[in-house]
């Protein structure tokens, strides 16, 4: 009998791991294909980003709580973030749908209100995509083009030994703002006449359903004449992500609990879900954050950045990925995305 392989087995990253081993590239142009937040393709002096994602009815959103306009937002957003996340800027997208018979015309009317506004915001253009029926929910698939200059692209490799480790915002607010969407759900499904009690918990909710690419941090950065060592969003969540970056810059780190930038309110509904928040932080996901190192000498220019936050530094040496906690106690950090493939 043939082997028979789950997919489960793999996770999603080791099957990725598996596609990429038997690939291969066959234009000199194509300077790096899979394994990176997006494509880098040579394009005359300068590099063209491509990153695509897929987001499925029922695995990556609900409509019961999701409206379909930051549905079409969202769907773009995750994309530039991804040509973010290689210093780059995203200018182009395409569209694909796969449309169940529960979608009305004006429902898809709403949709491109959404993708519309994400374009204007982030000065992309619409240029094309694909229509189809799904008889299986909504499918929507986006690709983002971006540009670069070729000596300035971040990936996830870069990460040099004593680099500082540095995340923007603040993270865990996506996870347990879906943790509320969840829960006011459930409510209303068991009695329909109940409203969903979402007042209060605004900045979280909004974490989930319209997230934010940091292309103004891609900007501020050029302004600064910093060009990060490494680089990724944080969509999986901060363990699993820092460990890209380690596993590709085939180094080791060290962050510390006390620097983590967490939100007072993901942090108290953190408590009251009965989660731990630095869990919430490093295994969140969704914030669409970005995850960087930046050299020593490049230090100063950031120091007194609002909005980025120095959580530990890079340590060649050490194989080892690891939390500092506030008592001094080093936790390894373990790969939680791993093996997700369920929810991803
Ligand atoms: P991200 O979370 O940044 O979107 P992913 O984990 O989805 O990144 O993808 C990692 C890399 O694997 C990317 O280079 C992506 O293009 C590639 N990839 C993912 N799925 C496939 C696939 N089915 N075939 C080829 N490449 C893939
Ligand atoms: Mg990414």
């Amino acid at each position: 009998m043939e082997k028979r392989t789950e997919i489960d087995e793999l996770g999603e990253f080791g099957l990725i791991e598996r596609i990429q081993s038997k690939v291969e590239t066959y234009n000199p142009e194509t300077i790096k294909g899979i394994g990176d937040d997006s494509a880098v393709i040579k394009s005359g002096e300068q590099v063209m980003l491509v990153s695509s994602d897929l987001l499925l009815e029922g695995v990556h959103f609900d409509l019961s709580y999701m409206p379909i306009q930051h549905l079409g937002y969202k769907s773009v957003v995750v994309n530039a973030s991804d040509i973010a996340a290689m210093n780059g800027i995203a200018k182009q997208v395409t569209v694909n749908l796969g449309l169940s018979s529960r979608i009305s015309v004006e429902a898809v009317d709403k949709f491109y209100e959404g993708v519309n506004s994400a374009c204007k915001n982030y000065k992309l253009d619409l240029v094309g995509g694909d229509t189809s029926s799904s008889p299986a929910g909504l499918i929507i698939s986006v690709t983002a083009m971006g540009v670069a200059d070729p000596k300035e692209v971040s990936y996830r490799s870069g990460a040099r030994d004593k680099d500082i480790i540095c995340v923007t915002g603040d993270l865990g607010g996506a996870y347990t703002g879906l943790q509320v969407l969840e829960r006011e759900k459930q409510v209303f499904l068991s009695n329909p006449e109940m409203q969903p009690k979402l007042e209060g918990y605004d900045y979280i909710v909004q974490r989930q359903l319209k997230p934010e690419a940091r292309i103004d941090i891609i900007h501020e950065l050029k302004e600064l004449g910093i060009v990060p060592t490494s680089m990724i969003d944080v969509s999986d969540g901060l363990a699993s992500d820092l460990l890209h970056i380690t596993h590709q810059s085939s180094v080791g780190a060290r962050i510390f609990e006390d620097k983590l930038p967490i939100d007072q309110l993901t942090y108290q509904v953190a408590v009251e879900f009965k989660l731990d928040p630095i869990t919430c932080v490093l295994n969140g996901g969704e914030d669409y954050e970005l995850l960087f190192t930046i050299s020593q000498g490049d230090f100063e220019k950031v120091e007194k950045h609002p909005d980025i936050h120095f959580i530990g530094y890079v340590e060649k040496d050490s194989k080892e990925v690891g939390l500092v906690t506030k008592n001094e106690q080093w936790v390894p950090i373990s790969a939680q995305g791993w093996n997700h493939f369920q929810k991803d």
